[in-house]
C-alpha cells in the first residue's frame, strides 16, 4: 500500500520522488535521506519535502514547469526544451512531440527518471504544452 504524501505547507497531495531527483534539483547538497516528495501545486513555494526538511522553489538549481509559467522554463528536461521553443514550433506547424523536437533541434529524451523534476517521463507535460500552444495560437484563452 502506498500512502500519498501531503505537502506540509499547502496541504495538497504530493508526488513521491527519489532522493536522486531532489539532489539534482537542490542547490544545497547532499540532502538528508528520507522519503522525499514533490509538491506540484502551482502556487505553493515548497518544491520538495521529507519528514525532516523542506526545500523551497527558490532554492533549486532549475525552474519547475508546473510552478513557473515563464516562457524560458524547460518542459522537457532531458534536452532543456523550453515552453517558448514549443510555442514557436507549434506556431510553425508542429503538432507532435517529434515534430517539435525536430524544429527545436533538441531530441534528447529518455533521461526523465533523473532529469525530470518529478522523476516522471516528460511526455505528458510536453503534450500538455503542445495543446496549450495550439489554443494560444488560435487566440483562445
Ligand atoms: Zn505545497
Amino acid at each position: 500500500m502506498t500512502i500519498t504524501p501531503i505537502c506540509p505547507k499547502c496541504g495538497a497531495p504530493a508526488v513521491s520522488v527519489s532522493q536522486e531527483v531532489v539532489e539534482r534539483f537542490s542547490e544545497d547538497t547532499p540532502v538528508p535521506s528520507g522519503r522525499w516528495a514533490a509538491c506540484v501545486s502551482a502556487t505553493c513555494a515548497v518544491a520538495y519535502f521529507c519528514d525532516r526538511q523542506q526545500i523551497a522553489t527558490d532554492d533549486l538549481t532549475q525552474r519547475l514547469w508546473y510552478k513557473d509559467k515563464g516562457m524560458d522554463v524547460p518542459v522537457c528536461y532531458c534536452s532543456q526544451l523550453t515552453r517558448e521553443e514549443i510555442r514557436r514550433a507549434v506556431a510553425q506547424g508542429a503538432g507532435t512531440i517529434s515534430e517539435v523536437q525536430r524544429m527545436a533541434q533538441k531530441n534528447r529524451m529518455g533521461f526523465c527518471s533523473t532529469e525530470n523534476p518529478l522523476g516522471l517521463c516528460c511526455r505528458d507535460a510536453f503534450l500538455w504544452e503542445i495543446n496549450e500552444a495550439k489554443h494560444k495560437n488560435r487566440g483562445e484563452p
